[in-house]
């Protein structure tokens, strides 16, 4: 029987929360609308922005990340536009879902689960696109389902040169975890979430809006309310919100913002490289084969395909000896694949030991030798041992 609350979330969010964050959460909340809130409103934006390296307006939504991608699009775009929707995996699909919800002609750049999407095929599109008709490119930059990383940085300088169309990208298992550089890579709007990266619990998302991103939205015609963008943005200027925010949350969120700086921007990418490379070699020696090209293997998840064993009770067993969390394999990849979050608040430890839990059951489960589960710790420390 596991001892309760030693569970570890080894998920690709809700992420593990930080005690210092845990106890800005438990504080009596305030009123939204006092000058100690407004402080507070000032200061962690300025921090969203120091993390997404931007000089654009970043706003804060009570919602989850899907809220502040479903912003996105409704701030910036009017019925019937023309998008570029790129889909490789579950979150993909869920955009191309949104924009058809809301009337938008998606153009489908997709490829198959598990590879990056091609950027060729976007300038390819975006080329012949003479009469400037596509109004947005809406990418997932990690994708969370397959553990795959998209080549943004490229994708966004086609984008660019296509001169019309913005960039609307889900960031929400990169942000905080990858460099995803806003300004430098000129990205339009970026959405993001509290579960993932930031180390904080779910309830908040973020939304960084260029300058385009703000003279689209003049023209938008899409019904919004609790999402119209604007009216977070005029708040903003008083720092404050249009709405009654999750004041909690954002005691929490200036926490985490806290540490994040403190620990800086470069050691924070260098640490989720590190253990996306100690999960990923580790998990060849136990005779396991990754699901994501090698190639574009996404910071924050590691998608592990199991072969003949059951993927489902695999990581159940794991969870019921190790008190240990892995996420399971969306739709047809159900009972195939698990996959082990590193994403936000994970060290060294944690990598360890769910690779050690990892091959404990595979050895118990008779599928590999001692020596190969040796081995798999071997391969991590070598990973692990740089800094
Ligand atoms: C978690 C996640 C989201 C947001 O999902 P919510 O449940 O709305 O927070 C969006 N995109 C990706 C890639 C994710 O991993």
């Amino acid at each position: 029987m596991a001892i309760q609350q030693k569970l570890s979330l080894m998920i690709p969010g809700p992420t593990p929360v930080p005690e210092k964050v845990l106890q800005a959460l438990s504080k009596h909340p305030i009123g939204h609308r006092s000058k100690e809130f407004q402080d507070l409103v000032e200061s962690t934006t300025k921090n969203l922005q120091w993390l997404h390296q931007t000089q654009n307006d970043v706003l804060t939504i009570t919602g989850s990340g899907t809220a502040a991608m479903e912003a996105g699009i409704i701030n910036a775009l009017s019925k019937g536009d023309k998008v570029i929707c790129g889909e490789n995996g579950k979150f993909g699909e869920r955009w191309v879902k949104v924009a058809k919800e809301f009337g938008l002609e998606v153009i489908k750049i997709d490829s198959e689960w598990g590879t990056p999407l091609d950027p060729e095929e976007f300038k390819k599109v975006l080329e012949e696109d003479k009469q400037k008709e596509i109004k947005a490119v809406i990418l997932t930059h990690s994708e969370t389902s397959t553990g795959v990383i998209n080549d943004l940085k490229t994708i966004s300088s086609y984008i660019r040169e296509h001169n019309t169309a913005l960039s609307i990208v889900d960031c929400v298992t990169s942000l905080g975890a990858c460099n995803v550089p806003v300004d430098e890579w000129e990205l339009d709007i970026v959405a993001s979430g509290s579960q993932k990266g930031y180390m904080i619990p779910p309830g908040l998302s973020f939304i960084a809006m260029s300058q385009k991103a703000w003279e689209y939205a003049e023209k938008s015609n899409l019904p919004k309310f609790y999402l119209n963008l604007k009216s977070y943005k005029k708040s903003l200027l008083n720092n404050s919100n249009p709405f009654t925010p999750a004041v909690n949350l954002v005691f929490a969120l200036d926490e985490a913002l806290k540490m994040m700086r403190e620990e800086g921007l470069d050691n924070i990418f260098f640490r989720h490289d590190k253990h996306k490379l100690a999960m990923s070699n580790a998990v060849k020696s136990l005779n396991l084969q990754l699901f994501a090209d090698e190639k574009s293997l996404s910071p924050s998840i590691t998608a592990i395909e199991t072969g003949d064993i059951d993927a489902e009770k695999f990581r159940k067993t794991i969870k019921n000896k190790f008190d240990i969390l892995l996420a399971g394999g969306q739709d047809h990849l159900k009972g195939k694949i698990f996959r082990v979050g590193h994403l936000g608040y994970i060290n060294d430890r944690d990598i360890v030991n769910v690779i050690s839990a990892i091959s404990y059951t595979l050895l118990d489960q008779k599928k590999i030798t001692a020596e190969q589960a040796g081995d798999a710790l071997a391969v991590a420390s070598r990973y692990l041992e740089k800094s």
